[in-house]
């Protein structure tokens, strides 16, 4: 039977495949995701059995040809360390392109905050979307419902979406492993490829970052760009609610710990130290790559030794970089800067029997690296941008001894975590080649002290935690979103709404007026009700059984004079007044409305730099309604505008409320729902209906009790237990009631 497996998915299988002498051979690659999902799904496995009929598999593209893999492989697939594989196999034509090109020459720059380097070639963004679509396909091939789709990395963003296309009910996670820049530095894509990748990665039901800072970055961006704004990072666009959290990648903590019980690397460790004679070791262990800012660390390196000559031949540094991408330009003149500022500081300062920087490209197996690791006094791990950086993770883990000191950037999404490290600027040469000198004579118990901490944060919030809480949110998300999901109202509903509503004996109506009563008109005083609309509601609230609460955004002067004369109740200003029929207008809580000399400045000064806008100044609320702007710059400027009130409102007594194509701020503390609980408490009701079209009316619905009726005007995600398609349909349902 088949059981929720997970399907992992990213640009590379976790292992090289090649055939060698006939025989094909698995090589695992390096990377800290790799590494971090292989000792999750490992331990896992291991917990609960390894069964090949449901074990994880991992989606992603290989070297191998597509030839030579299925005659080797027919049909059941590959399996090996404890994952099924699914390459993918991108013709060479097309990757060159797609991860040379827009993904490593193109999102990589951009995201690690080197604006600069990136190329917008549209050639690039061509291929990334074919590469996209292949990668959808061969998803689509192999899911089956009720599995778990986690998507990683820049590679794939557009993936979700598209799958989501073909799959509308799939469980998908995405987790982004390197920075999300902030919104001046994402808005530097162009305007369809930003939209597109911000659109592709909402069709994941939950997103997650490294940093709180990532995620608000994100946040950001999608309010700016696509007008989507977050409840406690909970996304709702018009189909789904998306979570977007912080889920720090971590490490299997136990196998760096132990690593000084194992003899191999106790023995390995003792050798390099032995090799130093008594000198003091500094490690750094990167990808090749210049946004770890492995210059400007040679650079610090350099400066150490030329302010602290005392250190000279009592210290070495070993830098250890790890070949990545070098075919491409940058990677390569990388390297030969590196090489170059090594052999400079050699020059500089070596001598016979002393080599201060000892310079290795290559990649260690784990006892290698973990016999680094451990014989270091000092990790100087300071890259100008990293999302992550799990060598930091990994380097105080390992020292179960508790001593050596960590000097990590503040840029490094690890620096959140990791506070007992030496926090620096990796751009200050000066502050790094001072925090080498207090590292290197930092006394024991401080060491002890700061490593502590650190480690037992990272014993704590380990890979398993970090896996599991992705998932769990995964599944919260999803059993969340089926109680929100648009129900349309059917023959049926209606029945059993006109079926309860003659069996009724009290009964409340709150209907809003603009967009539910009224179609949208260009301009408000045009959306007038006409003599049909009086007809129909004043037959309905001259039967005694009904109490009709029109619940509006309008003054009560508009609301007095459309419909003062009829037997209905009226709510002004989203729930800020009301009035019985017949009776005297109150104000629903006591608010005030201090705030409103310094918001209609703001207000005024975008309807100065938006033709085609106007602000409505009413008792407790102003509104700024750009619904005849140019539609691209009336959205951009409100953006703009939502993130100036934003800050206003953070010190005055006002809220923003975003309905279609009007931002208004009003007092805090008042909306529909209030107001409606007038009625509610007042009334002993056995029918309930409520219909609105807007965010304003979600507070409504929030206080209809389960049992009772609420319809939302249009086809999104609402609070309300159905929706209905159009405006027209309201009126309808109206008609047949008074029919009854
Ligand atoms: N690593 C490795 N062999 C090496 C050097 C590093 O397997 O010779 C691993 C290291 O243990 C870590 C990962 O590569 O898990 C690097 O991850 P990190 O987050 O530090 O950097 P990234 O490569 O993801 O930018």
């Amino acid at each position: 039977m088949h059981k929720n497996r997970l399907i992992l998915v990213s640009n590379r299988l976790p292992f090289k495949i090649t055939e060698r002498n006939g025989r094909i051979e698995f090589l695992p690659s390096s990377g800290g995701l790799v590494t971090s999902i292989t000792s999750y799904v490992h331990k896992k496995n291991s917990s609960s059995g390894f069964d090949q009929s449901d074990c994880p598999i991992w989606v992603g593209s290989s070297d191998i040809g597509k030839r030579y893999f299925y005659e080797h492989f027919p049909n059941e697939g590959v399996f090996h360390d404890g994952y099924k594989l699914a390459p993918v196999h991108i013709p060479a034509s097309m990757h060159d392109k797609f991860y040379n090109g827009f993904c490593n020459d193109t999102i990589w720059p951009l995201f690690h905050y080197f604006p600069s380097y990136a190329k917008f070639v549209d050639e690039y963004y061509d291929m990334y979307q074919k590469v996209n679509k292949l990668f959808c396909e061969k998803v689509i091939e192999i899911y089956e419902p009720g599995d778990i789709i986690w998507i990683h990395d820049y590679h794939l963003m557009l993936l979700p979406a598209l799958l989501r296309k073909k799959l509308p009910n799939a469980t998908i996670g995405f987790f982004l492993h390197i920075p999300f820049p902030s919104f001046e530095l994402f808005r530097l894509l162009p305007s369809r490829w930003r939209r597109e990748i911000l659109l592709g990665l909402l069709g994941a039901d939950v997103i997650g970052f490294h940093t709180n800072d990532y995620v608000q970055s994100f946040l950001k961006s999608i309010r700016q760009i696509l007008g989507y704004d977050n409840m406690l990072r909970v996304v709702a666009t018009p189909e789904r609610s998306i979570t977007v959290d912080v889920f720090p990648i971590s490490i299997d903590y136990h196998k760096f710990n132990d690593a000084l019980l194992s003899n191999e690397i106790f023995t390995e460790k003792n050798k390099i130290k032995k090799r130093l004679y008594d000198a003091k070791l500094i490690i750094s262990v990167d990808r090749l790559d210049y946004a770890k800012g492995l210059i400007n660390r040679l650079e610090s390196f350099d400066l150490f030794l030329s302010k602290y000559p005392e250190y000279k031949k009592k210290v070495v540094y070993i830098l250890l970089v790890v070949p990545s991408r070098d075919i491409i330009a940058k990677y390569k003149e990388t390297k030969s800067d590196i090489e170059g500022v090594v052999s400079r500081i050699n020059g500089k300062y070596g001598g016979i029997g002393w080599t201060p920087v000892i310079y290795q490209y290559k990649t260690l197996d784990f006892k290698k690296l973990l016999a680094l690791y451990t014989a270091a006094d000092v990790a100087l791990i300071v890259p100008m941008r990293d999302g992550m950086n799990l060598v930091a993770k990994e380097f105080v883990a390992s020292r179960s001894d508790r001593r050596g000191v960590l000097i990590l950037s503040e840029t490094a999404g690890a620096a959140a975590e990791l506070g007992g490290a030496i926090l620096v600027n990796p751009n200050d040469r000066l502050e790094i080649a001072e925090s080498l000198n207090i590292a290197l004579s930092m006394p024991v118990e401080e060491q002890v002290h700061r490593n502590d901490t650190m480690r037992t944060r990272l014993r704590e919030y380990d890979v398993m935690k970090w896996a599991e809480d992705f998932i769990s949110q995964l599944l919260e998300r999803k059993a969340k979103q089926e109680t929100l999901k648009v129900k349309e109202v059917t023959g049926h509903t209606e029945n059993s709404i006109c079926i309860n509503y003659s069996k009724a004996s009290k009964r409340l109506l709150f209907l809003d007026y603009d967009g539910t009563l009224v179609p949208m008109a260009a301009f408000s005083h045009q959306a007038v009700p006409d003599k049909n609309l009086i007809n129909l509601l004043t037959a309905l609230a001259e039967d005694k059984k009904n109490d009709i609460v029109i619940s509006s955004g309008r003054t009560m002067d508009t609301l007095e004079k459309w419909f003062g004369h009829i037997p209905v109740h009226l709510v002004a200003e989203h729930g800020a007044f009301y009035k019985g029929h017949g009776m005297d207008w109150l104000q629903t809580i006591p608010v005030g409305s201090g705030w409103k000399p310094a918001v209609i400045p703001i207000m005024s000064q975008f309807t100065d730099r938006c033709a085609g806008t106007w602000v409505e100044e009413k008792n407790l609320s102003v509104a700024w309604h750009y619904r005849n702007a140019e539609k691209d710059l009336g959205f951009l400027r409100s953006r703009e505008l939502v993130n100036a009130l934003l800050e206003l409102s953070s010190h005055l007594d006002f809220q923003i409320i975003e309905g279609k194509r009007v931002v208004e701020a009003k007092a805090r503390g008042i909306n529909k729902g209030v107001a409606a609980a007038v009625w509610l408490k007042e009334n002993q009701c056995d029918f309930i209906l409520a219909i609105g079209d807007d965010k304003t009316d979600e507070d409504l619905f929030r206080v209809i009790p389960a049992s009772q009726y609420s319809i939302l005007v249009g086809l999104k995600q609402s609070r309300a237990k159905y929706n209905f398609k159009q405006q027209q349909d309201v009126l309808d349902l109206l008609d047949k009631l008074n029919r009854l």
